[in-house]
């Protein structure tokens, strides 16, 4: 045997109490009551034993107990326990002590194998208690079995990824264990175990819901969008993106153990979040100009799933309305971005958006129920001459005073009893423009008034800065005649 130096000082975690002998239960009535409290007597006096640090009592009293009422679960797993404290006893005992007081019997590898046979026959009786995994691991580490201990305890932490006695006899092992032998392991041991059962692949944001069954992250959420039920087993659950957590440890675990497939996933994941400069997730409903800041309610499950992804990604997407002649998207939309995203507790979000700039789409394509759109963005075309450059400065800066002047008429009417309007009229005051900015102008300065779909489909598709400026003219003063073109 080695000596203490070479030995790695393991603590081991999870085996400080022995657990108590339950009453008398009804499935267990096949056995005489008398018989009951002798096996319960054995089990409370090794029980102070082992709490006392006596552990060849303990062990005598548990093997008295398991002699009478084989295969009870309480006595495997202190048995098991008491002959492991007793081996990291032996095992801490300096060589001196050894000398001085000779062993009687056991010794620490014997102590171990005895152990993990307890433990064995335990993971037979009750494999879905995290205990068993705790003993059976440590029993492992005892035995300087360290890859199949962290694979032992990998196992349990699938049961319970919370579990303070397997996350610390983990993070004892990745002590010892070099990484070398880790990365052995890891190529070996890729079962369906972290597979989540939703999309059948590798799980990522690993999040494990009340009823005790882990998921993806946006799987879960994904399937909530349809009903407040756990995918697998349909307990009813209460959890929202805002209120549940990544389980941290499991998905450290998952991401150290196979790197090459998380990261594929990672990547799979950010190309549906991440669209790029040019793409852009749609929204289909009508037509939105830039310089408008608009509120949206969301609920439909496709729009929900697309609205998270956005919000982990650019928090933009694109806006756009139905062609009531053909039924698909018209070929122009505008960029908005998310400024504001409240979710309800039922799953429906609240977006306070503003949008900014036009493009045309050159392809869409369906992804999850939702459209993304391969765009182009548009501009106007700018004037060409010095002259025509002076003229639309000219026509911009009058523009502009007209519609300050015209803003304030507005509001001072508004101030006399309509809330509303003034609410409106003050937010498109924010969103005024810089002068330097005449394309962005002359769209503002269409949504100060009211426009028909129609109406704000022809401005966008307008490339001339000067036309719309003098359109949006037409308007106010039109309005401020009493006639407004609706
Ligand atoms: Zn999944
Ligand atoms: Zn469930």
């Amino acid at each position: 045997m080695s000596n203490d130096e070479s030995l790695p000082a393991f603590t081991l975690f999870g085996l400080d109490d022995a657990e108590n002998y339950g009453l008398v239960t009804e499935a267990d009535n096949s056995l005489p009551l008398d018989i009951h409290n002798q096996v319960f007597q054995l089990v409370e006096k090794g029980n102070q034993a082992f709490n006392e640090s006596r552990f060849e009592e303990a062990i005598s009293c548990y093997s008295k107990a398991y002699s009478i009422k084989p295969l009870d679960p309480t006595v495997l797993s202190n048995r098991s326990a008491a002959y492991i404290r007793y081996g990291q006893y032996l095992k801490q005992r300096s060589s001196s002590i050894s000398e001085y007081r000779p062993l009687n019997g056991f010794d620490m590898s014997m102590l171990g194998e005895l152990a993990l046979k307890d433990a064995d026959k335990l993971m037979n009786l009750q494999s879905s208690s995290v205990k068993t995994y705790t003993i059976k691991a440590c029993a492992l580490i005892l035995l300087e079995r360290y890859e199949v201990a962290r694979d032992t305890i990998l196992s349990g932490l699938q049961l319970d990824p919370f579990s303070d006695p397997l996350r610390s006899n983990l993070q004892e092992l990745e002590k010892v264990l070099p990484t070398s032998m880790i990365k052995t392991y890891e190529k070996a041991e890729r079962s369906d175990e972290f597979d989540c059962t939703v999309c059948l692949k590798l799980l990522y944001e690993p999040i494990t819901t009340p009823c005790g069954h882990t998921f993806c992250r946006s799987c879960l959420f994904q399937s909530m969008d349809r009903g407040n039920k756990c995918p697998l087993c349909r307990t009813v659950i209460f959890m929202t993106p805002r209120t549940c957590a990544v389980s941290v440890t499991l998905n450290n675990i998952i991401q150290k153990n196979f790197p090459e497939e998380y990261a594929e996933r990672k990547s799979e994941q950010d190309t549906l979040v991440h669209l790029g400069n040019e793409s852009m997730p749609l929204f289909v409903m009508d037509v939105i100009i830039p310089c408008q800041k608009l509120s949206l309610h969301i609920f439909e499950p496709r729009y929900r799933l697309m609205v998270r992804r956005i919000m982990e990604g650019n928090h933009r997407m694109g806006m756009v309305a139905l062609d009531s002649a053909t039924g698909s998207p018209v070929d122009v939309a505008c960029e908005v971005e998310i400024t504001e995203c409240d979710p309800l507790p039922d799953g429906r979000f609240v977006l306070e958006l503003e949008s900014h700039r036009r493009c045309r789409i050159v392809k869409a394509w369906d992804q999850d129920g939702y459209r993304v759109a391969e765009v182009e963005w548009v501009a106007d075309i700018p004037p060409q001459s010095d002259q025509e450059k002076a003229d639309l400065r000219e026509l911009t800066s009058s523009a502009a005073s007209f519609a300050r002047s015209w803003l304030e008429r507005a509001q001072e009417a508004a101030r006399q009893g309509d809330r509303r309007r003034l609410e409106v009229l003050l937010n498109v005051e924010s969103m005024i423009p810089t002068p330097q900015d005449p394309e962005r102008f002359s769209f503002w300065l269409a949504t100060l008034t009211d426009r028909r779909p129609s109406e704000r489909l022809e401005l966008l598709r307008l490339q001339d800065t000067g036309e719309r400026i003098r359109r949006g003219l037409i308007y106010l003063r039109s309005v401020e005649r009493g006639c407004r073109m609706q």
